[in-house]
């Protein structure tokens, strides 16, 4: 698109959790579907500098971009519908904001002003938004601004997307996302708390353009054109988001009420192509039309808050989709998990996940989940933790170390399997200090993993801070634990698997974060068809 950069604000009203992420990724992936380029950011208004300090019951997963970042799940969102990776410019805290004005204070960059949030903190926000724009690369920038219109700790952003409207005119545009509550005992859907979310927005100097107003049912005759009138919205601006099926139906739901177009003529783009979508919609029917089932366990210790593991829970589903298979996901508590029933609960699963984490809690199930996937010769992916109690089973186990384990989990370890690395042990800051981001890995010929991959080199993001402590690998190697990827800087192990098991493959890294859509992972691609191989063959056995 010739002309300058385009950029588009989603806030939500009424209610936290309405899914703006979703709308935002739809919005960006029907752009694209037309050819143009977009990025998404989502602009979070707490004081942390960035999620990767909060606990998964806060916040859900820690996504982390290629360049390192520890962000938003939303990010996880953008790459998976969008298949372009997000970077450290695309999540921008509250805290990360402060940070910088304090430092530029310090550094004596304001030449002796008083520093104030107009204009200096609304400035770094109209910053952060603008230097998306400024690559030259995006069409549009898709903004979404974290939280519920109203929020004491969203106004400075609210403000500088009115500044920035008024500055830039009709190269800008504001979405709301709203809830038009049911009401069960007189079957209707009300438009007041609407109207009152965009009073609120209208307070802080915002006229939304588009209004996206989710709902569990259809909305009745004449109610956009009643919202329309009270919202100053045009009635064609007013769409409804009805409930999906699932979080991918909605760009085709929100292609349907024409959201994209609407958006594409506020902002004074007149002609454009039709939008390509058949790809998402090959997706959709594989996803949608499965032509057999696979039970995967997957074994952590935030189970009841799925959330926690929604890069693996997606990427689990893409990699469904391209074996046309329907996964179910048995979410089993490792802290639940025991030598005595480990067996009534992994019983019946034709593959085994065991996922990452931090800290002691739960371990011991892992590894006995673990021990049950390699004796019984089940499927089995570990990722991160997941692979470093793949690395202490073993020890345990086969090579007879009983005390194995993770310096994290026992500093006194008399076999430290699982150890920090030389250069995490001065850093005392929590924040942003792990091994983070896309780190290459060669893998080793005649592999399992070199045959999932189809070739040599690969390159993958990591979050942690231990690794395999290499003073054990030929031990280990020779008892049939193998390092199949290596890292070729540092000589970190990656990846580790177990010769004569059909499938026992377990990753340093997070394959999850780079699934997408578009291109599922090959590592959950070849996991999910073991497992259904495995199921086949148990079939075949029972039917025998
Ligand atoms: N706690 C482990 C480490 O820091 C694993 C981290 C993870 O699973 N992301 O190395």
């Amino acid at each position: 698109m010739t002309g300058s950069t385009k950029y588009i604000f989603v806030t939500g009203g009424v209610t936290s959790s309405l899914g703006k992420g979703i709308i935002s990724a739809s919005l960006a992936k029907l752009l694209q579907a037309r050819g143009f380029t977009v990025t998404i950011q989502k602009l979070d208004p707490y004081i942390n500098v960035d999620p990767g300090t909060l606990n998964p019951y806060e916040h859900g997963e820690c996504f982390v971009t290629e360049d390192g970042a520890e962000t938003d799940l939303d990010l996880g969102h953008y790459e998976r519908f969008l298949d372009v990776p997000t970077s450290k410019a695309n999540n921008v805290t509250t805290g990360r904001i402060y940070q910088n004005v304090i430092s530029k204070e310090r550094r004596g960059e304001y030449l002796g002003k008083t520093v104030q949030v107009i204009p200096h903190i609304t400035d770094e926000i109209k910053a952060h938004i603008q230097a998306l724009g400024r690559k030259g690369i995006y069409d549009f920038v898709i903004t979404e601004v974290g939280g519920t219109v109203g929020d004491i700790e969203s106004l400075p952003y609210i403000e500088a997307i009115r500044q920035l409207k008024w500055a830039k005119g009709k190269d800008c545009l504001t979405i709301h996302l709203t809830l038009l509550p049911y009401l069960g005992t007189t079957g209707e859907l009300k438009t007041k708390p609407t109207q009152h979310s965009v009073k609120e927005l209208l307070s802080l100097g915002v006229q939304p353009d588009v209004l996206v107003c989710r709902t569990e049912h259809p909305m009745q005759k004449g109610m956009k054109e009643k919202i329309a009138l009270f919202c100053n919205v045009d009635a064609e601006a007013v769409i409804e988001s009805r409930d999906a099926e699932t979080i991918y139906d909605v760009p085709l739901m929100m292609q349907q009420e024409r959201l994209d177009e609407v958006v594409l003529r506020k902002l004074g783009v007149t002609t454009f192509p039709d939008a390509d979508l058949d790809a998402w919609k090959d997706f959709l029917r594989r996803y949608k039309e499965p032509k057999g089932e696979v039970h995967i366990g997957l074994v952590g210790k935030y189970v009841e808050l799925k959330d926690a593991y929604k890069s693996i829970k997606e990427a689990l589903e893409h990699a469904g989709a391209a074996n046309e298979l329907k996964v179910h996901i048995k979410w089993v508590h490792s802290e639940k998990l025991t030598a005595k029933n480990v067996t009534k609960h992994l019983s019946g699963l034709s593959g085994i996940l065991v996922a990452p984490g931090f800290g002691h809690r739960g371990i011991e199930g892992k590894i006995e989940a673990i021990k049950y996937a390699r004796e019984n010769k089940v499927p089995f992916l570990g990722i991160c933790l997941g692979m470093q109690c793949a690395v202490i089973e073993f020890g345990r186990n086969v090579l007879g170390y009983t005390d194995a384990n993770s310096t994290e989990m026992n500093a006194d370890t008399t076999h430290p399997v699982i150890a920090m690395m030389e250069e995490q042990k001065a850093i005392a800051d929590k924040g942003g200090t792990m091994r983070l981001g896309a780190y290459a890995c060669k893998l080793e010929e005649g592999s399992m993993a070199r045959a999932v991959y189809g070739k040599r080199d690969i390159s993958e993001r990591h979050r942690h801070r231990y690794e395999f402590n290499n003073a054990y690998l030929k031990s280990y190697e020779k008892a049939g634990m193998v390092a199949s990827g290596i890292n070729p800087q540092g000589k970190l192990v990656e990846i580790v698997e177990i010769k004569g098991h059909p499938w026992f493959i377990g990753v340093q890294f997070h394959p999850e974060y780079r699934s997408t859509v578009a291109k599922p992972h090959p590592l959950f691609i070849a996991f999910v068809k073991a497992a259904m191989g495995l199921g086949v063959r148990e079939t075949a056995r029972a039917e025998a």
